[in-house]
This record gives C-alpha cells, sequence and structure tokens, in this order.
C-alpha cells in the first residue's frame, strides 16, 4: 500500500466529522442546526483586521522568523506578564500556526515510541491522537460529574509510571466546560513535584472564558516551582475569534522552545506573517470585548441549562467556562428510535439526533462515553431550537 501507517492513526475528530455531514447535508438541502463547531461565532475586531491590512500595505509579506517576529514574542511576553502574572522572556516563546501547530511540535519534539501520555477523559481528542502519531501511549484518566470531569491528585499518582512525560491539562476544558480552582491546581502540582520526569502542558485556550466571575488561573502561575517543567499553550483563535487566522503560541524552557522550533522549521516554517501583524495589535489593543463575549456566552450557558435539563433522559454537568456542555444520554442507552433502532452506544444517539436535525459529536471521540458535547457558540435563537428539536427526540424514544 502506498499509504503509510502513520495516516491511518490520523484519525478525523468526531467534531469534525460532525460539522462536515452538517455541511453536507445542508448543501443536500436539509434542516440542521450544527452545534458542533468549536469557534466563537463572533468577528474578529475591526482593530485587528486593519492591523493585517496595515502589515500587507507595509510589505510584511514574507518569511519571517521560524517561531515568530520579535514583535509578537514582546506582546506575548506582555500578554503573560499583564494576564498571568508569568514572566518569560522572548527565548521562552514559540509562535505556530495555532495552539494545534504548538502541541504538535511538543510532542513531535519529546515524545518517543513507548512514551506515555497522561491524558484526563473528556479531553479534547487532539492530545491522544497527536501522541500516538508521535508513537506514544495516551493513558486516559476518567473522570465524571462526581468530580465535575476534574482529575483527582490520587488519580493522577496511580496513573503516573516511569515512561510517563506529559500531563496534559486543559482549563477550561474542552469538552466538559470544567475549570481548575488554584488549590486543585496546586494538589496536582505537589503530586507532580514527587514525579520530577513528568513535564505538564497546560493548554489555557479557553482562559478568558470563565464565567461567574470567577479568576482564570493558570498550572503555571499556581505552580511555579514547575516552570522548568512546563509548557503553557494558548492562542488568538478563541479569545479574539480568530480561529482562521492561525496564530497559536506556547511558552516555556527555552531548550523545548529551541526544539519545537527545529520541528516547525522541517514542517511548515514560519506562521502566516500577515496573521503574526493581527495578533500584535489582538493582543497589545483593546480588551473590552473580550470580557463581553464572555458575559455572552455566559448568557447562553444560563439559558441553555434549564431546557436541557427538562430534557428526559439527558443530564448536564454545569460548565464553568468554555462554551461546551458535555452531556450524559446514558438515559437514553437501549431505548428504541421510532424507527426501530436500539440506540446502543453515544455514537448512535449522535446519529439519531442527526435525524432529528440536531449535529453533535458523540463523546467516544473525546475518550468517555456516553455522552456528547454541544458547543453553544451559536445564537440564542438556534440554541432554543436545537434544545426544542432534541426534546421532541427524546419523547419519541420507546
Ligand atoms: N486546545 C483546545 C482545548 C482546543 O479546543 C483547541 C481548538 O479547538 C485548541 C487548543 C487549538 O486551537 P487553535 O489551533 O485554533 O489555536
Amino acid at each position: 500500500m502506498f499509504l503509510s501507517a502513520r495516516v491511518a492513526r490520523a484519525r478525523i475528530s468526531a467534531s469534525a466529522a460532525s460539522a462536515q455531514r452538517t455541511r453536507e447535508l445542508r448543501a443536500a438541502g436539509v434542516d440542521i442546526i450544527g452545534l458542533s463547531q468549536g469557534e466563537p461565532d463572533f468577528a474578529t475586531p475591526d482593530h485587528v483586521i486593519e492591523a493585517a491590512h496595515r502589515a500587507m500595505r507595509e510589505g510584511q509579506t514574507r518569511y519571517t522568523p521560524v517561531d515568530g517576529t520579535p514583535e509578537l514574542k514582546e506582546a506575548i511576553v506582555a500578554k503573560f506578564q499583564r494576564e498571568n502574572r508569568l514572566t518569560f522572556r522572548p527565548e521562552n516563546i514559540s509562535a505556530s500556526a495555532g495552539g494545534k501547530q504548538v502541541l504538535y511540535n511538543a510532542l513531535m519534539a519529546t515524545v518517543d515510541a513507548g512514551d506515555e501520555v497522561i491524558i484526563p477523559a473528556p479531553s479534547w481528542v487532539a492530545y491522544a491522537i497527536m501522541t500516538e502519531f508521535a508513537e506514544g501511549v495516551p493513558v486516559w484518566i476518567p473522570t465524571g460529574p462526581e468530580n465535575r470531569f476534574k482529575i483527582t491528585p490520587a488519580q493522577l499518582d496511580a496513573a503516573i509510571t516511569p515512561r510517563t512525560k506529559w500531563l496534559m491539562l486543559n482549563s477550561p476544558s474542552n469538552p466538559s466546560g470544567a475549570v481548575y480552582s488554584r488549590d486543585e491546581l496546586c494538589e496536582l502540582a505537589a503530586v507532580l513535584e514527587r514525579h520530577p520526569h513528568v513535564w505538564i502542558l497546560t493548554d489555557d485556550m479557553y482562559e478568558h472564558i470563565v464565567f461567574d466571575g470567577q479568576r482564570f488561573v493558570s498550572f503555571a502561575e499556581a505552580a511555579p516551582q514547575l516552570a522548568e517543567r512546563t509548557l503553557v499553550v494558548n492562542g488568538a483563535s478563541k479569545t479574539y475569534a480568530m480561529t482562521g487566522w492561525r496564530l497559536g503560541y506556547g511558552a516555556g524552557p527555552a531548550s523545548l522552545i529551541r526544539a519545537m522550533a527545529r520541528m516547525q522549521s522541517q514542517n511548515s516554517l514560519n506562521p502566516s506573517s500577515i496573521s503574526q501583524a493581527a495578533a500584535v495589535a489582538a493582543l497589545n489593543g483593546p480588551q473590552d470585548l473580550v470580557a463581553q463575549r464572555c458575559a455572552e456566552f455566559q448568557l447562553r450557558r444560563d439559558t441553555l441549562l434549564p431546557l436541557l435539563d427538562a430534557i428526559p433522559g439527558l443530564s448536564c454537568t454545569r460548565p464553568d467556562g468554555a462554551f461546551y456542555i458535555y452531556i450524559s444520554c446514558a438515559g437514553w442507552i437501549g431505548r428504541r428510535t421510532p424507527g426501530g433502532q436500539v440506540l446502543a452506544t453515544d455514537a448512535d444517539a449522535a446519529a439519531y439526533l442527526l435525524e432529528q436535525g440536531v449535529a453533535v459529536p458523540e463523546g467516544a471521540g473525546y475518550g468517555l462515553s456516553p455522552y456528547f458535547r454541544i458547543s453553544f457558540a451559536t445564537s440564542l435563537e438556534q440554541l432554543k431550537e436545537a434544545c426544542r428539536r432534541m426534546d421532541a427526540a427524546a419523547r419519541q424514544l420507546g
């Protein structure tokens, strides 16, 4: 066969598959509400778009240093100081085509065959797929509503082996919306202090979408004693509604950052020069939109939760951040659809919802079943209509 064994490991994520199916059905004229998308439904701020125009006109259209321009690295250093009380230098910073590429660089630069990567379940699917890409072994720690989808120090301790390379931590979490408090992070850090070979990747991508007035705390801020083995991942996508611009960044020890740049230099080279200029404007410019948009997400969450709670067979844990709800559909498993099919898995439940006009990714892709994820990065009207359809779907089950 012409294709490599590696490509078979590049599974398509449940959310991408669901979004693709939505596009196909819509193109065929079917009325589908898509709740799969992991991106804000807002526009990129005007001043960011203007900065990109300016950069193009001023000739910032050429290759840049591999992992970011000095201006961008300075803006990222300033952001970490201002927002996270973290002190970095430019040599600690690496910019890439999205947080996803930062993660990819980090894993490809550090994981050898058989190395283990600890991943809380449920988690963003890319952690496990990329670990497998690097010939590493994902080690899932299951969580549940009883701990609000957060791992405990005892679970972490039990999961660590001599082969453990990384712990992936994502707060606020995609897909559960779980947010770790400073105390919880300190307790995990206390375990990690006893295991000096384990590195920590803190994925802070949703840091600005935290509800009910809580202050976001990065693992890096809670555990400065572990700075020499912590990589912070963040980016412009979710904070500034810039998913399409592809601009993410990592911050960590200079030796790791240099290794990541080496991976990137033989892959894509620098992130788009124009996106870098736009990100400088986003990071250095006015930040008031960020809080306004978070308030809008909170309003949607608060509108949705009672509607979802009223749907027979579903149960929700209130997310404290991000724009997702991870919904248990345990009450639907074993039930029969009007078409006569028994729902055996969450993939069946997602397929049934699609028939009823609502597209959602199933929980299996995130490592914890039987669940499905909904994104509330969609208008309130659409969300209410989606709840109406899900309720009708639930009431037709035999
Ligand atoms: N981390 C998490 C938890 C995500 O959900 C995503 C995107 O969905 C990313 C990182 C990467 O985002 P991007 O590559 O757009 O920066």
